[in-house]
């Protein structure tokens, strides 16, 4: 193998103004350590655990077999944007036109093109911690400058009016909002948004970036409102970002959508089209399935997760030190280790911080979650319950040992 290094200066120097996503540094740890023969459960992965619906796949296989194998149009094809457009209107009652959708190769695509296509160096990006690991490093690599402001384990880890409007400055372009959030599964009743929208009406220049990607992972009735639905003034500076990956088990499928103002639109498309240039136009043809054929799969993702994430918050609660509020959505919880800071473990090594817990409990448990401070809010873990009951509950219990072994 050829390890000789680059030569100096050969990297771009804006790779380090970013690091390598913490969540995939967790799973390929985990990954090394079965490789090293060791019994391991993975708690940090992001996606579903469940195989794509059998009618999302025959439609890509129809696909292929009409021979749709070309490039696309850069925005997506007209089928996709139409059957986007009608999802916008049936499921959130927003008027889209399909000239006011996007699709691209991946949300987290959508994402970077919008901020690429945005920000400028000087330019700041509101983003809530605990935030999903990508935001503010889209943001860096735009030259721009996240400003990341904190909630708190005591409002649910939901911005509050007064946060964000002492956030905001004559800088300020996006607010990044995302609920059900990863990492937290936090979400918004349509009167939190309301007071957040309310602060945002005021500052005309700051646009709203709203990442609904686990929209349809929410629980015990709990109903999803987005940011335009629930106050259409704010439509025209608004980008409603969406995809398949979460609620049609398709991360690997890689398609993510937007509805935004049409130049804006065009200005994503004037960069991906020096780029990807359009999504894989298989996975186009299977999320016009997606979105347009039946959803009622999703009532029986949704009772299955729910059902984990009882089972998760009630046994992490019972491992000692270890506080876990219940989320309404997505497949996460986000526990407190705040006391646990300062015990030793059986093998003499102090817990300092939460990476110092999530380190240790790797190694004596072989349970690997991903630590606060990756997603800006520490002394927490993200630990992913997108895995079976029996792992997870083989997982709790371990994690309780660990606790319980702490002095
Ligand atoms: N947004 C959030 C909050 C996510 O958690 C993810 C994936 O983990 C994405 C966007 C990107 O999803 P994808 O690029 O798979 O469509």
């Amino acid at each position: 193998m050829n390890t000789k290094p680059l030569p100096p200066g050969f990297l771009a120097a804006s790779l380090d103004r970013i690091q390598p996503s913490p969540t995939i540094a967790v799973t390929q740890k985990a990954r090394d350590l079965v490789a090293a023969g060791r019994d391991v459960i993975g708690l940090g992965a992001g996606e579903p655990d469940f195989d794509t619906p059998e009618n999302i796949k025959e439609a890509a296989i129809a696909a292929i077999r009409r021979g749709e194998t070309k490039y696309t149009a850069v925005e997506g094809i007209p089928e996709l944007r139409a059957a986007i457009a009608r999802k916008f209107k049936r499921e959130n009652n927003l008027d889209y036109t399909p000239a006011q959708t996007f699709v691209a190769p991946g949300g987290k695509s959508v994402l970077y093109n919008a901020l690429l296509a945005t920000l400028n160096p000087g330019d700041e990006v509101i983003v809530p911690a605990p935030y999903w690991v990508s935001y503010p490093d889209i943001v860096r690599l735009a030259g721009a400058t996240p400003v990341e402001v904190l909630t708190t384990l005591e409002n649910g880890f939901r911005l509050t009016p007064e946060v964000l409007e002492a956030a905001i400055t004559p800088k300020t372009k996006w607010l990044i909002f995302n609920q059900p959030s990863n990492p937290s599964g936090a979400c918004y009743t349509r009167d939190q948004i309301r007071a957040l929208t309310d602060v945002l009406l005021k500052h005309p220049h700051v646009w709203v970036l709203t990442d609904d990607m686990y929209e349809h992972l929410v629980y015990g009735g709990f109903k999803f409102h987005t940011v335009a639905e629930v106050e259409p003034n704010l439509f025209e500076r608004t980008l409603t970002m969406n995809g398949v990956s979460k609620a049609y088990a398709m991360t690997g499928w890689r398609l993510g959508y937007c509805g935004a103002p049409e130049p804006l639109i065009k200005a994503m498309a004037k960069l991906q089209s020096q780029q990807a240039t359009n999504a894989s136009s298989i996975t186009q043809w299977a999320a016009v399935e997606a979105l347009d054929g039946p959803q009622d799969f999703i009532p029986g993702f949704q009772k299955i997760f729910e059902e984990r994430r009882d089972l998760v918050v009630s046994m992490l609660n019972q491992a000692d030190g270890i506080e876990c509020p219940r989320p309404e959505g997505a497949f996460y919880v986000y526990p407190s280790v705040r006391k646990l800071l300062g015990r030793r473990t059986p093998s003499g090594k102090t817990i300092e911080t939460d990476e110092d817990f999530v380190t240790a409990l790797l190694e004596q448990e072989g349970v690997a979650v991903v630590h606060g401070a990756a997603f800006g809010l520490s002394p927490f873990f993200r630990a992913s319950y997108a895995t079976s009951t029996k792992k997870l509950e083989d997982a709790c219990n371990r994690i309780q040992r660990f606790c319980g072994s702490l002095t």
